[in-house]
């Protein structure tokens, strides 16, 4: 097995939630488009070998994306689903590898994401046997309702999380699971309902909650905040 860490960037969605002309990931913070930010920071990190991106087949903004990263970065197109992005990405990586690998699956519209995240999720994950995913704890009192609104149980919040990413995975295992749940026709949103779909049990691992995904136009502003931080704290 290689002890070698790669990522991978689904970026082939579109975004509607976000009102805007183009997909999310394209729209400016800071000087720079969302998904600038979020392949430089997972570039940056000196245990990621290379990235594997994910774009939709039609992206008319790609091609202008500026790559200014230190690693190799490899473009496939993505796929229906988030998964299916997903795995067309981990197609491409077994290509590049002979062993294998770790690999972070981050969502393109994560730009906040900080390096001692990922330093976290090497260290706690690097020695598991199944991985695990970056996530924050839920503070909020969470409802249940019906289609109409009313409420129809309150959840009980010890031990909740949001998950969010990196989900770390080794690239088989996740190859597998993620076709697995797609062959029995089962919708997973992350990588780890794939893992837990064939019975195997992520980690949690507790993350910064400013590594936000842009998902609505107020999105941009918080960014922008979170970076500012981010620099202040130097
Ligand atoms: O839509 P959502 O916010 O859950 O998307 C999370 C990430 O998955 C985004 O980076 C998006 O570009 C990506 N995605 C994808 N292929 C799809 C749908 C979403 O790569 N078909």
């Amino acid at each position: 097995m290689s002890s070698g860490f790669w990522a991978v960037v689904p970026a082939a969605g579109i975004g509607e939630r976000m009102q805007s002309d183009r997909p999310k990931q394209y729209l400016q913070l800071e000087g720079k488009l969302v998904i600038e930010h979020t392949l430089q920071r997972l570039a940056s990190h000196s245990e990621i070998k290379g990235i594997v991106i994910a774009v939709d087949q039609e992206d008319e903004w790609w091609p202008t994306v500026s790559i200014d990263i230190s690693c190799p970065i490899y473009v496939v197109h993505g796929g229906k689903q988030r998964s299916h992005s997903v795995l067309n990405a981990l197609g491409k990586l077994s290509t590049l590898v002979a062993d294998d690998p770790w690999v972070l699956v981050h969502d393109a519209a994560r730009p906040c994401l900080r390096q001692k995240d990922i330093d976290k999720l090497l260290t706690v994950l690097s020695k598991h046997d199944v991985g695990g995913l970056l996530g924050i704890p839920i503070n909020d009192t969470v409802k249940r309702t019906s289609d109409d609104d009313v409420i129809i149980g309150t959840i009980e919040r010890r031990n909740l999380w949001r998950a969010s990413t990196p989900q770390m995975f080794r690239l088989a295992l996740l190859k597998s699971a993620l076709n697995t749940s797609r062959e029995q026709n089962v919708t997973v949103t992350d990588e780890a309902s794939a893992v837990e779909f064939v019975g195997l049990e992520p980690v949690m691992v507790e993350g910064h909650a400013d590594n936000i995904k842009i998902t609505v136009p107020t999105d941009i502003a918080l960014a922008q905040l979170f970076m500012q931080q981010q620099r202040g704290e130097g």
